[in-house]
């Protein structure tokens, strides 16, 4: 067994990750008066959510009639019907009241004329249940929405005396004999020590795993080390292959262009100067769902009506629209323009591509944010003292397609009602548990061979290996015959990490052996994918399957869960189909969310 000397902190509640999601957490569990601390790899203002632009969906109303049922139904449908009733219903109708929160903290949004929140338009938000025009219902700070929410939340966090443990890496959960989560276990980065951290519930609030795949949008730590931790303890993930590719990330670099840039005038062309998406989208073209727009670039590429020099790619104009506007509502994404593709988007199209985005699959969740360890008996049996939240989580509101500005939204909503179920079933007057002393054991002797492996490939060449075959064989476009050789190229990847070589030995500062660890996370992630992908004959939201076009409601209409151990484990569980609260009870009326073919 490895020797190594750690130090124990104990706390009420333990939250993993300071993005969005777990800064609203955190915070909210300080204001409930539980001791709580947050373990970071990274600065909390450096988490991905920094990155995000467009906006935070919520029916204010700030610039036309808008409705909570409206943005219910939207998310339905963008969701095609995968996503949890329940949840989504509850999405909706907090959505406003967790925005108005935010501007009360502090988050500088952009205003109206007469001084409340601006709202732009954004993909697949409607009016009267998808039968109106589009909607203005993305709240924005200009395009830099997620460093205004971020910034706002580490600091009120500081202020309700949260506690911050900053570059500290989570390795492993630990778990009591009968599946109890009493803690995890982490690396401080800096110098080398070990931390565990004990506490009656973890709050995983890990991100996304965008990294599985070459070209992703986002942050290089977006690794999945969430689903990896619930992979290793024989919980289940949700949903995973459905991957959100956004329509316009910078041909060559991935960057975002914000979906905001169309909702703000912006359109697409392809070689013959010609705006395609009239043709595939004849209502809401530019702005259909992401999806559909990402589908239909690629369709235009396939059939050799790319730009450039390869027919590879597609133009995004925003040439045509006033200096000012661009100036004033996307000064971030003129100056990525400018320096990763070279164009003054004042005179040039940007040259765009379809990129990885968002991770609609997760860690499957109530909405209360409460892990779920489906049995037979019961699929929404709870996982003790585990929380899950953001885009680590799967509650699942996104279903087989996210809405663009649903994600920000997703991840005050959900921070919050965790803490408020937290301040309901945690008590801080009891005493915790002692971590189990097998698991603890166990992590470090995972951690001590992953530090001494002495294979012969290295880290970054079996990551490059995973993220091309990714990239190749579960992106857009899904075969049976693509699908079924991605599986096998990746159970081979998979069995190389036996094979691992991590050159530097020591604990400060190894960032070797911190990409090993990450790469532990990302493979399950990945396989979750490529095989939940090959074995759901259908097409749905993200997973456009050649093969199957249609949406098979009677068989396929279930949540895919995946438990990874070397091999991926498949089944099911069903979809909630029940609201919250029905027509007569002031809520939604049934027959308006019943599935239906999904056009715009
Ligand atoms: C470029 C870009 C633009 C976007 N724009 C929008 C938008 O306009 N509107 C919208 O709704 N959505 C947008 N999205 C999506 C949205 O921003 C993300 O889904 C969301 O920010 C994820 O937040 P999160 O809290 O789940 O995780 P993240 O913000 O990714 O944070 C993850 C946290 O977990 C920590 N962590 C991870 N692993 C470990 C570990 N092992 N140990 C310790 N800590 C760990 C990290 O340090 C970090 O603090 C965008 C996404 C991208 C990539």
């Amino acid at each position: 067994m490895a020797a190594y000397e750690y130090e124990t902190h104990t706390y009420d509640v333990v939250v993993v990750g300071a993005g969005g999601s777990g800064l609203r957490a955190t915070l909210g569990m300080a204001e409930q008066g539980l001791k709580t601390a947050c373990v970071t790899k990274v600065f909390p203002t450096r988490s991905h959510t920094v990155a995000a632009q467009g906006g935070i969906a919520a029916s204010l109303g700030n610039m036309g009639p808008d409705n909570w049922q409206w943005h219910m139904y939207d998310t339905v449908k963008g969701s095609d019907w995968l996503g949890d009733t329940d949840a989504m219903e509850y999405l909706a109708r907090e959505a406003p009241k967790a925005v108005y929160e935010l501007e009360h903290y502090g988050v500088p949004f952009s205003r109206t004329e007469n001084g409340t929140i601006y709202q732009r338009p954004f993909g697949g938000h409607t009016t009267e249940f998808g039968e109106g025009p589009p909607v203005q219902r993305t709240c924005a700070a200009a395009d830099r929405t997620g460093h205004a929410i971020l910034h706002t939340l580490y600091g009120q966090s500081l202020k309700q005396q949260a506690q911050f443990f900053i570059e500290y890496f989570a390795i492993d959960l630990i778990m009591s004999e009968d599946g109890q989560c009493q803690g995890v276990l982490a690396w401080k980065l800096d110098d080398g020590t070990l931390h565990v951290f004990s506490a009656k519930m973890v709050v995983l609030a890990t991100g996304g795993y965008g990294r599985a795949y070459f070209s992703a949008t986002s942050a290089h730590t977006c690794t999945g080390d969430g689903g990896g931790m619930i992979a290793r303890q024989g919980l289940p993930l949700q949903d995973m292959e459905f991957v959100q590719f956004h329509p316009t990330g910078i041909y060559g670099a991935g960057c975002l262009i914000t979906e905001g840039a169309r909702g703000e005038g912006g359109y697409l062309t392809n070689s013959e100067g010609e705006r395609f998406m009239e043709r595939y989208a004849p209502t809401y073209k530019d702005l259909a769902s992401r999806d559909v727009v990402s589908r239909c670039m690629t369709m235009e590429i396939r059939e050799g009506r790319g730009v450039g020099a390869n027919n590879d790619h597609i133009h995004l104009h925003l040439n045509h629209l006033p200096p000012e506007t661009l100036a004033e509502r996307l000064p971030g994404i003129s100056e990525s323009a400018r320096i990763f593709a070279g164009v003054d988007v004042t005179k040039e199209p940007i040259p765009v591509l379809p990129t990885v985005h968002y991770n609609m699959g997760g860690i499957p969740t109530n909405y209360w944010g409460e892990v779920l360890n489906p049995t037979a008996e019961n699929p929404d049996a709870v996982a003790p003292g585990l929380m899950a939240v953001g885009e680590a989580g799967c509650a699942s509101v996104h279903g087989a397609n996210r809405l663009g500005s649903n994600s920000l939204i997703d991840l005050v909503v959900f921070g919050r009602a965790a803490a408020i179920r937290a301040g309901e079933t945690v008590n801080p007057e009891t005493p915790n548990p002692i971590p189990n002393q097998a698991s603890i054991d166990k992590a470090l002797d995972r951690f001590d061979g992953l530090r001494h492996a002495n294979g012969t490939t290295p880290t970054a060449e079996l990551r490059l290996e995973m993220q091309k075959t990714m990239q190749q064989d579960a992106a857009v476009f899904r075969t049976d015959k693509t699908l079924a050789e991605g599986v096998e190229k990746m159970y081979g990847v998979a069995a190389k990490m036996d094979d691992l070589k991590v050159t530097d030995r020591s604990m400060v500062w190894n960032s070797d052996l911190m990409e090993t660890l990450e790469l532990t996370n990302l493979m399950p992630n990945a396989l979750a994918t490529i095989v939940g992908a090959e074995a759901r004959k259908e097409s749905r939201g993200a997973h456009a399957h050649e093969d199957y076009p249609d949406r098979k409601d009677d068989e396929w209409r279930k949540h895919s869960l995946a438990w990874v151990d070397g091999k991926v484990r498949l089944d099911y569980r069903p979809v909630h189909l029940d609201p919250l609260s029905t027509h007569d009870k002031g809520g939604i009326d049934l027959k308006k969310i019943a599935p239906k073919a999904r056009v715009y």
